[in-house]
């Protein structure tokens, strides 16, 4: 409609200038050499404008010519750049899904159309990471430093690629090249902390943490736990040479985390040693509460060597209930009540124990009752055998690679994973323990039926086969 309205606009413009132009009144003339020229000043209007339109056209053929070459390389070059990116598209695609086949034809295209792209350079990094080409990969990752857009992902591949190859001291530098390109990111912060602590340089490793402290990059709590385990480590390896800084140390890191173990230990060792009991007895309560082990009872008996065995048992009964109903509590438990001969006592504490995936130390102490009690060594043998098959409860496991450790170490001795190891025992909390005369044990299917006549009828025995020991 609009076109239409348009066309008669410009019909009764014509057909006024055609009108007005035809009455126009004048005349033109121009004589030149021997030439002369007449006309009207309607023609020669009209005749002047034809003129002016002719050379507009030629001028607008003859600029289309002349640019030809140039228009036809701009669209040659706007093709290959969508060719190139719906190549870097398709190869990106594959290489997110780790189709290696599918992923260097891809980046062969984009290498060929895109030949400037730091993408491009991402996609040769991956296809050559897919097709384990070392080479190629550090090559790609070398070409993204000299793009601002593609540095700092250039050194973080070049970062991982010297962790592969077993180089610390350049995945220090590229990671302190990071750290100094983007210091408010997250990945050199964390990965030069794990480099730093694998290289067991815990003063810098503690400065990274005041870092990520004041950018807030870490979690508290995760700071505090980090900090801890640094004095922790540092406090150890400083016990030989300065022993008073090295308790210091020690309780800084217990006053961050008191449930750890290392620094307990060394604490109330140096505590003990000067003379003061009483602050390490009340260190090694203070860890039970938050995380029992073994090695602080050991410790905690220490604090007072001149204890006879029914004084110790008394002592060590009192830290176990720091923390009742964990698994290291109702062990240390039982423990003192086989040392002592009681075991009724014995029993009923290590009852909710005795089901499922029975622990280790659960089958040694019932082992030593059946044995002591009733001097029963077929069936002493019987859990001594269960003790041998069953999983290991007594020892750090590392989450991140598996390992396992008797003692604690800030560093896992085989993969150099920080604060990575974890006490693997039995992490099911235990029921209610009730009274032994009124103990109602789980359905233990595989444990025999007791053979203790003095046991007939004691809800322990009830639920046992043989196998558990009797009263
Ligand atoms: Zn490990």
């Amino acid at each position: 409609m609009r076109r239409v309205l348009g066309f008669f606009a410009v019909a009764v413009i014509v057909a006024f200038a055609a009108v007005w132009l035809a009455t126009l009144k004048g005349h033109f003339a121009l004589e030149i050499g021997g030439w002369q020229i007449h006309m009207s000043a309607g023609l020669f209007v009209g005749v002047t404008t034809l003129f002016a339109v002719l050379v507009i056209i030629l001028a607008r053929i003859l600029g289309f010519v002349l640019g030809a070459p140039q228009a036809l390389g701009r669209w040659w070059q706007l093709r290959r750049q969508r060719r190139g990116e719906d190549a870097l598209s398709q190869g990106l695609i594959a290489a997110a899904t780790g189709e290696l086949l599918e992923v260097q034809p891809w980046s062969n295209r984009v290498r060929s159309t895109l030949t400037a792209s730091p993408l491009g350079l991402l996609l040769r990094a991956q296809a050559a990471s897919l097709a384990r080409d070392a080479a190629a990969e550090e090559a790609a990752y070398q070409a993204m430093l000299n793009h601002a857009q593609t540095e700092f992902l250039g050194l973080k591949g070049l970062f991982g690629l010297a962790l592969a190859q077993d180089d610390s001291q350049k995945a220090l530098a590229l990671g302190l090249r990071a750290y100094a390109l983007k210091p408010r990111a997250t990945w050199p912060v964390q990965a030069l902390f794990d480099l730093r602590t694998a290289r067991g340089e815990w003063d810098e490793a503690r400065a990274l943490l005041d870092d990520a402290d004041k950018t807030r990059l870490m979690a508290a709590d995760v700071l505090r736990r980090r900090r801890a385990v640094l004095l922790a480590v540092q406090a150890l390896e400083a016990e030989a040479a300065a022993p008073k800084k090295s308790l210091d140390l020690a309780l800084q890191a217990l006053d961050l985390e008191p449930g750890l173990l290392g620094a307990a230990t060394l604490a109330a060792r140096r505590l003990v040693y000067g003379g003061k009991d009483r602050r390490a007895q009340e260190v090694i309560e203070r860890t039970w509460s938050e995380a029992p082990h073994p090695d602080l009872a050991v410790a905690y008996a220490a604090i007072f060597p001149r204890d006879t065995t029914p004084e110790r048992s008394a002592r060590l009964l009192s830290l176990a209930r720091l923390f009742p109903r964990h698994f290291e509590s109702c062990v240390l438990e039982a423990e003192q009540h086989v040392a002592m001969n009681r075991w009724s006592d014995a029993r009923r504490v290590l009852s909710p124990w005795a089901q499922g995936n029975i622990s280790a130390r659960i089958c040694m102490l019932f082992a030593e009752i059946e044995e002591r009690q009733h001097h029963d060594s077929v069936s002493a043998h019987d859990w001594l055998r269960r003790a041998v098959q069953a999983p290991r409860d007594n020892e750090f496991r590392c989450t991140r690679c598996g390992s396992g450790s008797a003692n604690w170490h800030a560093l896992c001795s085989h993969c150099k994973g920080f604060d990575t190891l974890s006490w693997i025992a039995p992490k099911t909390p235990a029921p209610a323990a009730p009274d032994a005369g009124a103990l109602a044990l789980p359905a233990t299917a595989a444990l025999p039926a007791p053979d203790d006549p003095g046991s007939k009828g004691s809800a322990f025995d009830d639920l046992t086969h043989g196998h558990i020991p009797r009263s």
